[in-house]
């Protein structure tokens, strides 16, 4: 059995999601020690239980140590089963981050396999629903994943009540990523999401992103998505694209910030990493991680810095595989390449 350490770098729940999900697709099985001993309230919160009990049921594992606050936890993976699974997180707990701990343990199944989600779309320290959709997927499409998604309701902090499917279909081929050079970026795109709240809110956050991207000389075009939701809540996602690659940024509304700082801080986020040189953002990186060791060696790509988070991706996928990533100066950015 293969232990692997909570604690080490993040020490959140990203190595939990992850090692399960490799567990999976690696058939080893593992003990994760020291969950989250990192964060203020340790062990499982409900979004990684949900996440963990998901991928329990979609392969039939034996799992022991599956509860809220457990810090330990063993995991014996079998064959994935296909079908139709309904999870409620029961909180505004990331249904984004649930669903890519599910796509990266099914994506091999044989035939397609739904996971039907209740929860959070939109919440702090998560990819957006519209950065999982616009950025995250399209992305490992490229790798060679297809998924079909359904967005029903959005759900937001602290009732969290959205409503969402993802489809995982039988993937035929993975392909390396590459992106290796600085794009040419120059349209952005982008969805405000506004549920209970005044319209004037998402005019004016897309009024202050399209000035901010306009000194930049990047054109845009940015939605507003409206539709109630059991908590009011709002928020942006920028991304832009090229041939090879799509970068994006996120931010969240909150009482404390006004509509002009959300759009204005989203689009200067977005512009940080374009005139880093980057290819992939620095949170696609550590999302995109383990599909880039799992397809044919020879994947790369430029990033702008190594997060805490991409740093113990790094560490655990290397727990799995005989593999490597070698991290050099590249510009102003870091280049990563697959070896
Ligand atoms: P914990 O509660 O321990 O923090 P968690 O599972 O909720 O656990 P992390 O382990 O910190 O959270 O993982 C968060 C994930 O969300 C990372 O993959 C990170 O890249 C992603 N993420 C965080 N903020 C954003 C954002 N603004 N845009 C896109 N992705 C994000």
């Amino acid at each position: 059995m293969l232990t692997i350490d909570g604690s080490y770098g993040e020490g959140g729940g990203q190595i939990v999601r992850t090692a399960v999900a490799l567990s999976v697709l690696t058939k080893q099985p593992i003990e994760i020690t020291n969950i989250r001993a990192g964060r203020p309230i340790p062990g499982l919160r409900p979004q990684h239980y949900t996440a963990l009990s998901c991928i329990r049921t979609i392969c039939d594992a034996e799992v022991e140590g599956l509860s809220i606050h457990s810090a330990n936890l063993r995991f014996t993976p079998r064959d994935i089963k296909p079908g139709t699974y309904t999870f409620d997180i029961g909180t505004a707990g990331s249904m984004t981050l649930v669903f890519q701990a599910c796509l990266l343990s099914a994506f091999h199944s044989s035939a397609p396999l739904t996971i039907v989600l209740r929860g959070g779309t939109d919440v702090r320290w998560a990819p957006s629903w519209d950065y999982f959709t616009h950025v995250f997927l399209p992305l490992i499409s490229k790798i060679g994943i297809k998924t079909d998604i359904k967005l029903l309701k959005r759900g937001y902090y602290p009732t969290g009540g959205g409503e969402a499917s993802l489809t995982i279909h039988p993937v035929k081929k993975l392909l390396p990523f590459s992106a290796q050079e600085p794009q040419s970026f120059t349209e952005l795109s982008g969805i405000i999401h506004r549920a209970n709240l005044p319209d004037h809110i998402s005019i004016r956050m897309k009024h202050a992103a399209i000035k901010a991207a306009m000194k930049k000389n990047l054109r845009s075009t940015i939605q507003i998505d409206a539709a109630p939701s059991s908590s009011p809540g709002t928020g942006i996602t920028l991304w832009s694209e090229s041939e090879r690659t799509i970068i994006g940024s996120t931010v969240l509304g909150e009482k404390t910030l006004s509509a002009e700082a959300v759009g204005e801080t989203a689009a200067n986020l977005l512009i940080q990493e374009i005139t880093s040189g980057a290819t992939l953002d620095r949170y696609a990186i550590d999302q995109i991680l383990p599909y880039l060791a799992l397809a044919p060696r020879g994947s790369a790509c430029l990033i702008r810095e190594i997060s805490n988070h991409t740093h113990t991706n790094m560490w655990l996928i290397k727990q799995f595989f005989p593999i490597d990533f070698e991290v050099t100066p590249q510009q102003n950015a870091l280049r990563i390449v697959v070896k």
